[in-house]
């Protein structure tokens, strides 16, 4: 099984490169944004707990967003592996994430991580808000706090996967092609 995660500040284009990613290598694409999001839609007690903090652009805690990623990475039928989109957002998560994944005889394949400054962060957002109406992308001072989220809990990820010898970074500033193109050739090298 392959184990990717995709990687990235918010607006980098994860979600948007991640659709291809997972039909061209016949991998389960899991979204802990996008589950999350489906728990708030259907009014979950776990949702009426998340929602709130991700308004806010805060993380939800930890022990939420493994609890999905381990009942989710079950069941592993008719699939070549999964793409972890937006999961591990901490150091703590990327533990969990290999002691679940070490009980299996697994370990984390690649970090196909995507990277744009964050000058660009916000025009991409602003973008992405008028076309998806997150609510989380609506005002300035919640992206800007989902920013300084990213620089304080999970940038140091960078290193930690960097150490482990799984990292990889691809350049996010271009065209959704060029980027994909990058993509790949990242995962096939
Ligand atoms: P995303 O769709 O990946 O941008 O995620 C949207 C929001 O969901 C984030 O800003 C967090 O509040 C929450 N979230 C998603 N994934 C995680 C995670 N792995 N750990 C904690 N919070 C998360």
């Amino acid at each position: 099984m392959k184990y990717y995660i995709l990687f990235g500040p918010p607006g980098a284009g994860k979600g948007t490169q991640a659709g291809s990613m997972a039909e061209k290598y016949n991998l389960c694409h899991l979204s802990t944004g996008a589950l999350l999001r489906s728990e708030i839609a259907a009014g979950t007690p776990l949702g009426l707990k998340a929602k709130a903090l991700i308004e806010a652009g805060e993380l939800v805690p930890d022990e939420v967003v493994e609890g999905m990623i381990k009942a989710r990475c079950e069941s592993a039928e008719g699939i070549d592996g999964f793409l972890l989109d937006g999961f591990p957002r901490t150091v703590s998560q990327a533990e969990t994430l290999k002691s679940m994944l070490a009980e299996r005889g697994e370990e984390v394949t690649a970090v196909i991580s995507i990277m744009i400054p964050d000058s660009l962060i916000m025009e991409r957002i602003s973008h992405r808000a008028m076309i998806e109406g997150r609510a989380d992308d609506a005002a300035p001072e919640i992206v800007e706090n989902r920013i300084k989220t990213y620089h304080e809990k999970t940038e140091p990820l960078i290193e930690y996967y960097r150490n482990e010898g799984s990292y990889k970074e691809i350049d996010g500033v271009g065209t959704i092609e060029e980027v994909r193109g990058r993509i790949f050739e990242t995962m096939e090298g």
